[in-house]
């Protein structure tokens, strides 16, 4: 099996499995209890956090734990809302995003949409970057926040998130920023006011995301119960899966140059092993290259991936996939209904060896010609 499925997920590092271990084990006091174990457990959890904040490396806010990215995005778009609403500063009832975010914050959006938020949903250039002019025409003050995801998972092109959260700031909004395929991957750029992140996309646990919030702009809650994470998010929360997910950062941040040199590497060994006739979705310039989409003219994506059964990829996102729908991040960059079902996704990482990925791209480049001989 070659797993090139890194935007889906990634292998729990052997590191990260030794730190969780003695609380999977032994250590299974609630950190919310005031006995030893319960305070041995509180300290893990609030090291974790710590290791968390600090691989994001944001000033001036607070992160609180959830159960996934998908649960902080949620958080931070209805939260936001509520908390808005509730102060009677309800004329700022505008939300603005892109056309290629991830179902997470669009799906959102749209609930809102129906709950009555105006909602405006950027289109992006052929390239998948937003033109940062037509978000200056979108932005005056009835915008309350501004949606953006800084490396898209299907593409991984990026946005330009410190102008963008400049802008909406200007404009007296708030700055969502998903960074969940960025995060401990790369610098997270500087500007939002909420960030959310996700463990399993760093070779952490499944079960586990964060919401950064900054000083004032937390959202308001939820989840209510226990009055776990500041009364914001309440819930027992897993020492295992936290642990866990500070291990996970401290890794990425400890190992960040490397391992983005060796994604890099990757990146051109495999557009070198696929060899002529494949063109790259998205912006080559503005991306992270551990994320590689490309088509191929007449090729049936799902047929490689049905031929190529010991080789993980991906058909777009691995939310779409299956579905049937045509992605609609490739749709969002102009691509035709053929040129979406004959692109596919490789996303590589700290554990891809470049000889698996050659060896891949070198079957992968076959299987595709054998289609087009059959078709011919
Ligand atoms: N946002 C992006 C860009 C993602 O790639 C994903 C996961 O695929 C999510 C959000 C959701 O993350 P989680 O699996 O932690 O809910």
């Amino acid at each position: 099996m070659i797993y090139l499925d890194y935007q889906a997920t990634t292998p729990l590092a052997p590191e990260v499995a030794k730190a969780m271990r003695p609380w999977i084990d032994e250590a299974f006091a609630n950190p919310h209890s005031p006995s030893r174990w319960g305070h041995e457990a509180a300290a893990a959890v609030e090291v974790a956090r710590k290791q968390v904040d600090k691989a994001l490396g944001f000033k001036g806010g607070s992160i609180a734990f959830t159960g996934s990215a998908t649960e902080a995005i949620n958080w931070a778009l209805k939260g936001t809302v509520e908390k808005a609403r509730a102060r009677g500063s309800g004329q700022r009832n505008r939300i603005v995003t892109i056309a290629t975010e991830h179902a997470a914050v669009l799906d959102t959006c749209e609930w809102l949409a129906e709950q009555g938020v105006d909602l405006t949903v950027l289109p992006v250039q052929r390239d998948g970057r937003l033109d940062l002019d037509l978000l200056a025409r979108e932005l005056d003050d009835r915008v309350l926040l501004v949606a953006v995801t800084m490396v898209n998972n299907e593409i991984g092109v990026t946005q330009p998130i410190t102008g963008v959260a400049n802008m909406a700031h200007d404009a007296g909004a708030l700055m969502l920023c998903d960074a969940v395929q960025a995060f401990g991957r790369m610098d997270v750029c500087k500007g939002p006011d909420l960030v959310a992140m996700s463990a399993h996309k760093i070779h952490g646990p499944k079960g586990i995301g964060a919401l950064w919030m900054r000083k004032g702009h937390e959202p308001a809650a939820l989840i209510h119960g226990g009055g776990q994470e500041q009364g914001l998010r309440s819930g027992t929360l897993s020492p295992a899966l936290c642990v866990g997910f500070g291990a996970a950062a401290k890794l990425a941040q400890d190992r960040c140059n490397r391992d983005y040199d060796h994604v890099e590497k990757l990146w051109r060994a495999a557009i070198q092993a696929l060899g002529p006739g494949w063109t790259i979705n998205g912006s080559t310039a503005h991306r992270y290259p551990g994320n590689l989409n490309i088509r191929r003219e007449g090729v049936d994506a799902a047929r490689l991936l049905a031929d190529l059964r010991d080789i993980a990829f991906s058909l777009g996102s691995a939310c779409a996939s299956g579905s049937g729908r045509p992605s609609h991040v490739l749709r969002a960059l102009g691509l035709d209904y053929r040129q979406a079902r004959s692109s596919i996704r490789l996303g590589f990482g700290r554990y891809t060896t470049e000889g698996e990925l050659i060896e891949a791209c070198h079957r992968l480049a076959r299987a595709a010609v054998e289609q087009e001989k059959l078709d011919a």
